[in-house]
Parts: C-alpha cells; structure tokens; sequence
C-alpha cells in the first residue's frame, strides 16, 4: 500500500492503523521529523500539542524497534498522568496491526495494578518521572534493554522539578540509544538537557504558521473579578460550547464548581488534589460528552487530547505566554475551528499585548455577548469597583446634592464620613456642583455609598448615589 504515510518512511502496518484512526496525511512535524527518527538520529523538536508530536514519535518507535521481545525497548517521559495515558492508547492503536505493546506508568494510582502490567511484558512504557524512578529502585521495571528514549513535554517535566529523576532514569538506560526531546518552548534548560544527553541532535521547529492555533480565533474580555461569572454564564447560555474553563488555582476551579452547579449548569471540575479515580472519572464523561462544560487547573488538563472542544475560556488569564499556548491548544485540534476567550482583569491588559507580540498572531477584543431579548441572566452583572477605579484605587460617584441644598464641600464630605461610615482619608477630590456633585471614594467603600448614604434624608431630601463607570 502506497499512502503520504508510507512515503516519509512509515511502515505499512503502522500507516494501516493511521488510516484506520482517519488520518489523511502527515502533519509537518511528522514530515520533518519521521525520516531522520528512522535513521535512529537523536533530535530536540519544538512542537506544541495538537501538532501530531505522539504521532510522529509513536511511528519512530513503532518503526525502529522489535514487537515480539516483550522487554521495555522504548520509553516516553511525560510530565502528568494525563498525558502518560494518552501517550499510551495513541500508541495503542498505532500498534494495532505491528502488535506493540504498551502501557502506562504513573502516580496517583495503585502501583500493583501497574507492576502486574509490566510483569506481564511490553515493548513501550509511557510514564511520568517520579513513578518511573519508584519502579526502578523497587526492580519492577527493567530498562536496561532500552534503545529509544523520548522526553515529551520537556519543558513542562523541568518546571515541574522533574529533572533528578529525569537524570536517574537515562543512568538506569544505556547511553547508547536513540533519544528525542519534544518541548513546546526551547528555554534554557532544555536546550541544555537535549546538549547533554543527546548526540549531535537534529534540531526541528514547526514554524508558527504551522501549528495548530492557526485554526483557533482569539479573543479577548475586559471584564473584573466580580463579573467574571456573569460573563461565563452569557457565553455557555448563548455559545452553547464544549468547553474547558481555566482557571488559576485548585479553590478557584471549586468555587466556580459549585457556583455553576448551582445554577444546574452541569460541568464538572478537574485539579491536581482529586484522587486519581475521580480524575479518570471525570475526564471520561467530557471525552463520551457526558458533560460539556470541565473546569480545570493547567496541570491537570495537560496535554489532553479531546477533538472537539470548541472553546477554551481562560476565566483568570495565564501570565506566562507557554501557559497561555498550551491552554488554548486545546482547541482547534485535527482540523476543527476553535475559539479561545481570555477574561481579562485592567491590571492584565499588558498581557494580551506582550502575547500578541510573542505568538505573532491577533487577540482581538469583544464584548460579553448580550442576552437573547427577554432573557434573564443566570448571575446578574454587579459594579466591579476594582474594574472602574483608577490607578489610585479611587471611584467616581454622583450624589444628588449641591449648592442648591446649602451645601459647602466640607459639609458633604462630613455627611459621607458619617452616613456612609467611610473614613476621610478614603475621601478624594469632590466637584460640587449647583444640584449634584461629583465625589471620588475609594473602592474599597463603593458599596457602602450606593447602599448606606441612599437610605439617609439631607433637610428632607432623599439622598441618590449614581456609580460613574466610564
Ligand atoms: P498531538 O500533537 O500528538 O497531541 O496530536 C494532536 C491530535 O492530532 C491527536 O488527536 C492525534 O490523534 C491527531 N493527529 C496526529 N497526527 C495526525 C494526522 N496525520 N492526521 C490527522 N490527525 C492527526
């Protein structure tokens, strides 16, 4: 059989499997990296996911090595358990008809389980660091026959601290062998490892236009804290997405559980403290579209490899540009359109500006997507005083007094001091007017403004607080 696939070097069965997964030709990276890899030269590639990266290195592998000894003869390094899955079942099915065996190693899990697979052989382990390192001090796992070492992610296992392991594992291999680096960025240490433990490696980039963002629009919301969930409701009740929601912590990705479970939005929630069954749990039922909406931390939704996710939400906006890279590739893969929507706080625009600059490509700005007529919003907005405030923190409000009322400055900032129980040096500079004035508090006390001084009567005038939001 003649196909793209065979052309570049791949063999007839592992291309037969391709075809079968409905894959129509080789992506660029596995252009550019399959023939070398079969020629066994060491490479560092720069490949971000949805590329095709397990795909290139899994027909290497399945290329280069024997199927029949049952021995580990290749092994891929991965930085999350996630991942050393995924890795793990593409490899599988590549091997369908080359009959290779695989399996993955990770922590989290029952390691008996784990040791009784290996005991039972395999030609490849797919397995992050620290798991890995355990099974070969307990003598579980043997690689003393390996011939093909990949590092996958090698970016994210060093910023994760995996590096002494990382190191453990290649002592505990020949240092004859065939290795290859995959790495979403090429920063310092991992050029630095790759110099280290590879010889005379082949260096290979997809170029920017290449990867797979380029079918991902995106965007971006200027929106507070305090709005943020008003935002997200419009977008699910209107978008209607399959949909990971990023964001910044654990507690974070909990609250906005429940705080959508409430509204009997039905997501689910995924981070790094959730016992490993409740994870698989979990990202089954977002894979068989069981739930479409998964909340999530960036170490546990690393790498995950799910086709039709049309929208990724970065509900707190990522400061570094890999993370930002890597969340939104989760989007747009295999050929499918995605979208991807950054909440973004005042102090956070620099960011969309510095990304814009390191990815070459457009954020462009939108709005909230207004409501269908006659619909009621799930959270209603609220005045997000961090939003409107300037630099100095202070807000600007119209109150319904003046002059007219008798009024001096002094006098209405002793009246605000004392109804709305805000203390004078919260106080800024106050325009008065003939018949209302404008007065700048700090946000601290917006509330207090709009609530306190509005129950309070000035020589029988009831008080008006209107929020100047511009
Ligand atoms: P990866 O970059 O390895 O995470 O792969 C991203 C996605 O693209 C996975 O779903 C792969 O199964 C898929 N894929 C890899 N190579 C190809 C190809 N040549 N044609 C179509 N899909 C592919």
């Amino acid at each position: 059989m003649i196909s793209k696939f065979t052309d570049i070097g791949i063999p007839e069965d592992v291309a037969k499997a391709m075809d079968d997964m409905g894959w129509e030709e080789p992506t660029p990276i596995q252009v550019n990296s399959v023939p070398l890899g079969l020629q066994n030269i060491d490479m560092f590639a720069q490949a971000q996911t949805g590329t095709g990266k397990t795909g290139a290195y899994g027909s290497i592998i399945l290329g280069t090595i024997d199927s029949k000894r049952k021995v580990p003869s290749a092994i891929v390094l991965v930085p999350t358990r996630e991942l050393a899955n995924q890795v793990s079942t593409e490899l599988t099915k590549l091997a369908k008809y080359s009959g290779h065996r695989s399996i993955p190693i990770y922590g989290g899990a029952s390691i008996e389980g784990q040791i009784k697979k290996l005991e039972q052989g395999c030609d490849i382990v797919a397995g992050t660091p620290g798991r890995v390192r355990d099974m070969i001090t307990r003598k579980v796992l043997n690689l003393s026959e390996i011939t093909t070492l990949v590092l996958d992610e090698a970016d994210r296992m060093l910023d994760m601290g995996f590096v002494d392991d990382i190191e453990f594992i290649m002592r505990a291999m020949p240092s004859e062998r065939h290795t290859m680096l995959f790495s979403a960025t090429m920063q310092e240490n991992v050029k630095q490892l790759a110099f280290d433990y590879m010889r005379n490696p082949k260096e290979i980039s997809v170029s920017q236009d290449e990867v797979v963002l380029d079918l991902t629009k995106q965007y971006y919301i200027s929106v507070g804290r305090r709005n943020k969930s008003w935002a997200l409701c419009r977008i699910l009740d209107l978008d209607k997405p399959k949909a990971i929601i990023f964001c910044q912590t654990k507690k974070m990705v909990d609250v906005l559980d429940e705080r959508l479970t409430d509204l009997k939005y039905k997501v689910e929630a995924i981070h790094g403290d959730m016992p490993q069954s409740k994870r698989e749990k979990v990202m089954s039922d977002f894979k068989n579209d069981k739930t479409d909406i998964l909340i999530a931390t960036d170490v546990a939704a690393r790498g995950l490899d799910i086709d039709d996710i049309t929208y990724v939400v970065n509900y707190d906006m990522p400061d570094d540009i890999d993370t930002y890279i890597h969340r939104i590739g989760r989007t747009g893969r295999a050929g499918r359109e995605g979208t991807a929507v950054s909440f973004v706080t005042s102090e956070e625009e620099h960011l969309v500006k510095e990304f814009e600059m390191r990815t070459g490509m457009e954020i462009v700005k939108r709005d909230v997507p207004d409501a269908e007529p006659g619909s009621k919003d799930t959270i209603r907005k609220v005045i997000d005083y961090d939003q409107i405030s300037d630099v100095f923190g202070m807000c600007k409000f119209e109150i319904n007094l003046g002059k007219k009322d008798g009024l001096k400055k002094v006098g209405l900032a002793d009246l605000i001091i004392k109804n709305a129980r805000i203390r004078d040096v919260s106080i800024g500079k106050i325009e008065l007017g003939s018949e209302s004035s404008i007065v700048e508090v700090h946000k601290d006390f917006g509330n207090r403004m709009t609530m306190d001084l509005t129950k309070t009567k000035y020589n029988g005038k009831q008080i008006r607080v209107r929020v100047i939001q511009d």
